[in-house]
């Protein structure tokens, strides 16, 4: 049987490959929290043509939703006013289509969505 130093119950798993990271770990936490509100990268309108969106905010090389691998670079990343102001334009719209995409509403209890 393989034993591990890390109990592994419940959902929640706990990689080693993860150790050392703690001084940006609260970084990539606040990324994936702006991921959850709906934010996508910073750069995502010229890094991502793949999946094309809408710029709601200037980016910004200090935003926390921009996806950087060198740890130095996530760890001077901090919620930028940019960042603020991003959510609140996503959260204010009131249309049905912004800049030819669709704007849908999610319910978090059904994943539901609608226009
Ligand atoms: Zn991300």
């Amino acid at each position: 049987m393989h034993s591990s130093p890390i109990p592994r119950t419940g959902p929640f798993t706990f990689s080693t490959r993860f150790f050392g990271i703690g001084s940006y770990l609260p970084n990539i936490l606040r990324h994936e929290l702006g991921h959850i509100l709906g934010l996508r990268h910073d750069n995502a309108a010229t890094c991502e043509p793949e999946n094309p969106s809408v710029e709601l905010s200037l980016e910004n090389p200090l935003s926390i939703m921009n996806f950087y691998r060198d740890p130095s670079r996530i760890r001077a990343c901090s919620i930028q006013d940019s960042d603020v102001t991003a959510v609140r334009k996503l959260y204010s719209l009131n249309q049905s289509t912004l800049k030819g995409f669709d704007v849908i509403t999610v319910d978090p209890d059904t994943l539901d969505e609608r226009n």
